[in-house]
Parts: C-alpha cells; structure tokens; sequence
C-alpha cells in the first residue's frame, strides 16, 4: 500500500484517537481498474478539496482508498444495532472505511468514509463490496435530500472498481465517498454501553457533545442534554422525511445518527400515491419501516440510545430511568411541533395559523391516494385562483371543497409555497431507469436525473418527466433492495 506523495488532503483522525476500542485500522482492498463515475464539485470545493485534482488519476485512487494521504489512519469503526427489532452485538463496518477527518475552509469537521472498499473484520458473511447501481442511488438520493434541505451525510462521488461484484447476477462494483458530520450512531453508543466499560461510554459521550452538542457541555447535565439534543435532531430530521415524502426503508439504530443527518440510502424511495403503509424494501416484510411508522419507529430508537446511556443519566438506576423517560417523552412534541411547522409552510401559512389544516389535508390526501408532491404545487395554483389541478388530484368529495374554502379564506402565500414544495423528487421508476442504464455502461440518464433533483423547486422546461409520477403499473409492485 503506497502513501500518495503530493496529496494536500490533511486528515485528522480524531475518533481513532479518541476512541481506539472502536476503532480498528484497516485499509482499502485495491480496486483492479478505478474509473470516476460521478463527483460533486460544489462539495468538493467546500470541502477545500481541488475537483480537478480528484478527477486525476491520483484524486480518484483516494476516493477509493488506494491511496492514503500521510498521516491518515483509516479504521474500520465498530458499532452494533437493533436490526429489525433484535439487537446485533457486532455489526460495524462490513464494507467501509472511514479515512479520517477533514476540517473544511468554513471551519466544520467533516468525517470522510469510503463504502463498498472491502472486507474488514466486520464482513461476517459479506464480501465487502458495493455495486454500481446502488452506490449511484445514494449519490441521487443524497443529493436529492440535500437540494430539498433535509439534513443528510453527502456523497462526494463514486468510482467504478473494474471489479464485479456477485449479487443474483454478476454486477459492476463501485466505492462511494461519503462525507458526514459523522458516523455516530445510536448503534455506536450501545457498543459502548455493550462492553460494560463505563470510562468508554462516557469517552464516547464526550467525544459526540464536542463534535455535535457542543451546547450540552454546558448544561447542568452534558449528558442527560447530549440525549435531549439527539432527540430534537432526529425529531426534525423525521418530520422533515414525513413532510417530503421519504421512506428510509432500513430504519435501525445503526443507520440513525447522533448528528441528525440521514444515513445509509439503501432501499429507500419517495412516496407516489400517499399511502402511510408504503413499504419498498424487499426485506421488510412486516412493514416495520413503512411511511407512516417511521416517527414511531424512530421513537423506539432513541428509546435504545436511552437505555445504553442509563449508567451515565444517574448512578441510582430507577432515577436515570425516570430522567430517560422525561427526556424521551419531548420527542412527540417536538416531533408534531416541527411537522405542524413544515406543514404551515408548505401550505403558505403564517406560523400562528390553525394547525389543523395540515392534519385534514393529509386526510384528504389518504383518501385519494394522492401524489404529495403534485399536490402541494397543485394547492399553489389555487391559491392563485384555479383549484381544478387539485380538485383532479385530491378528488370530488365534499370534504375537499370543504377544506380547499377554508384554507384560502387562511390566506395562503402561492409564492413562498413555491419555494418550498419541490416540483422535482427523486421519481423510484425514473431511479431504476438512469442506475438500470448506467449499470449497463450509460450514464446519460443518470446525469440528467442528477441535473433534475439538484434543482428540485424549479419548473424547467424539458425536465416535465421528471415531474410527473410513476405510471401506475410501476407504482404497486415496486421493490428495492437492500444490503447491496
Ligand atoms: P446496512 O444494512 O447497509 O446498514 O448494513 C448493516 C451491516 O451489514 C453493517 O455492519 C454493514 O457493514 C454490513 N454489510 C452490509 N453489506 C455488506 C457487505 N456486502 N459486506 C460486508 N458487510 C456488509
Ligand atoms: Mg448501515
């Protein structure tokens, strides 16, 4: 393994340093024939990092961990996690990499971590490898999410590896480079509590309020508010997918992060006719992870972050149990506060408008089977004088004159609803399309989606396809697939 000679990549590696016990070096598996699929240059450029440099054959062999700028000590982190309900002791990272810490020019820390760059001693049964087309669905998808403003870990770019990959059929492989806030999870924080090594909780703790909260050094108790701060930003961020029509699909605790930022784009999909029992992923077959259960299920979560950060809430258990649920009993408030919040906006409310249209509206919504997004562009052009758009979306029933009468008798602002209804969200049949075609070799598609979603709140003419849902017989049977 070479270190790259003239790289100006500075990389700390503060979680190794911190927290060795969870942390374990690793490197790269060499990847045969390394050629650059996709690169975000705006957030290459505000990370510091040249996107002309990383376009050369140099940059391209750090996105995939061929080479390691000096100083960097990639490690494998550990973490275990709920997964479907039960509790995995050992999970970590199978498959990635993080290559350390990058201090952008803005001053933030940002952690760089490479995904599908081989098998570490994490890999149990898997081969440590990603594939193109799911590598390129969490580049899509995480741009889409960052372009609508939902807090989100961001892909820097993906590398084809010249290697394949065995799936049901033999597939390209692919790294992607993915920059976060960080990679604490939930699931991090009960492999500490797992170890029974107290001083390493509380290592962990202290490492996650310096690096996300640092507010809560400064509370009566670091701890109990690090918790109350986990809760409010995972409360927003699910209010945030509710309100935008996102289904994660893979919601356990290894795939929540302490940051607030969504993880892990595996067998994840937007909504097309609203339905809260939508599932897309092939795996979930109880439905555990559908639309509608995913505030609920993000509450039993940060019930698992609570239970593996007891020992530090109080020394006398029944009291650190009593702190835990006070503080766990914020999260459907603040959760309803943030989702009446986006709700009020996306209808062009002022803040002190009844809340209560936006529950009736999701009602209506149900009723029809309605298309979210077309419909809250639909409300616009109403609130401008034409309600026909809508009336065809959300049906003839009396209840939709009823509550169309008094929500524009609320005044409704069309414009600042245009700024914040996407007219544009990842379409899952227009996904299948550009990664079916760039698996093939092209990425045409792809490219053109990726312009699509990165301006999601525009109507541009030639992207109306991209605005439009699903045909119906793609909609009912649609699957994706996870772990790929
Ligand atoms: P995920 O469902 O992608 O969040 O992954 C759950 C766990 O499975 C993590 O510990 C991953 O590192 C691991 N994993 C997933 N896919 C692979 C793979 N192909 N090889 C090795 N480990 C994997
Ligand atoms: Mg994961």
């Amino acid at each position: 393994m070479s270190v790259a000679p003239s790289t100006t990549v500075l990389l700390d590696h503060r979680f190794a340093r911190e927290l060795p016990e969870m942390a374990l070096p690793w490197r790269a598996e060499e990847a045969p024939d390394p050629r650059l699929l996709v690169l975000d240059d705006e957030l290459a450029a505000g990370l510091g990092l040249d996107p002309a440099w990383l376009r050369s054959p140099e940059g391209v062999r750090l996105l995939v961990g061929a080479e390691v700028p000096a100083g960097a000590q990639p490690v494998a982190q550990a973490y275990s996690g709920h997964q479907f309900g039960g509790f995995s002791p050992r999970l970590g990272d199978g498959r990635a990499l993080l290559l350390g810490e990058l201090t952008a020019p803005d001053g933030t820390l940002r952690d760089l971590h490479l995904k599908g760059s081989g098998r570490t001693p994490f890999a149990r049964a898997g081969d440590g490898l990603a594939a193109v087309g799911p590598m390129l669905r969490e580049h899509v998808i995480s741009q889409a999410m960052h372009a609508l403003g939902v807090p989100t870990t961001r892909s820097l770019g993906v590398v084809a590896t010249g290697r394949t990959v065995l799936r049901e059929t033999p597939l390209p492989g692919a790294v992607l480079a993915r920059v976060a806030a960080s990679h604490l999870r939930v699931g991090s924080v009960q492999y500490a509590r797992a170890t029974r090594d107290p001083e390493l909780l509380r290592r962990l703790a202290d490492h996650a309020i310096r690096r996300h909260h640092p507010q809560a050094a400064d509370a009566e108790h670091p701890h109990l508010a690090l918790f109350e701060a986990v809760v409010t930003a995972q409360a927003q961020l699910v209010a945030r997918w509710m309100l935008v029509g996102f289904v994660h699909g893979v919601m356990n605790t290894d795939n929540t992060t302490l940051s607030g930022e969504t993880i892990d784009y595996g067998p994840c999909a937007f909504l097309d006719a609203y339905d809260p029992a939508t599932v897309y992923s092939s795996i979930d077959t109880g439905g555990r992870y559908a639309y509608g259960n995913q505030p609920r299920v993000l509450e039993w979560n940060l019930a698992r972050l609570a239970e593996a950060m007891l020992p530090l809430f109080d020394e006398d258990e029944d009291r650190a149990v009593e702190l835990a649920v006070a503080a766990l009993g914020r999260f459907r408030p603040e959760y309803d506060a943030a989702w009446a919040a986006g709700a009020r906006a996306k209808l062009g409310l002022r803040p002190d408008a009844d809340a209560s249209l936006g529950d009736e509206l999701v009602t209506l919504l149900e009723g029809a089977r309605a298309d979210l997004t077309q419909t809250f562009r639909a409300l616009a052009v109403a609130a401008r004088g034409d309600d026909a758009p809508v009336r065809a979306l959300l049906g003839a029933a009396p209840a939709v004159g009823d509550w169309l009468a008094r929500w524009l008798a609320a005044g409704p602002d069309a414009d600042a609803m245009d700024r914040v209804n996407p007219v544009v969200v990842p379409r899952n049949h227009l996904v299948e399309e550009a990664l079916t075609a760039a698996t093939a070799g092209d990425l045409a598609p792809f490219e053109r989606l990726l312009d699509a979603v990165r301006r999601p709140f525009e109507a541009r003419p030639g992207f109306e396809r991209y605005a439009a849902p699903a045909p119906p017989e793609f909609g009912a049977s649609y699957r994706t697939f996870c772990g790929t």
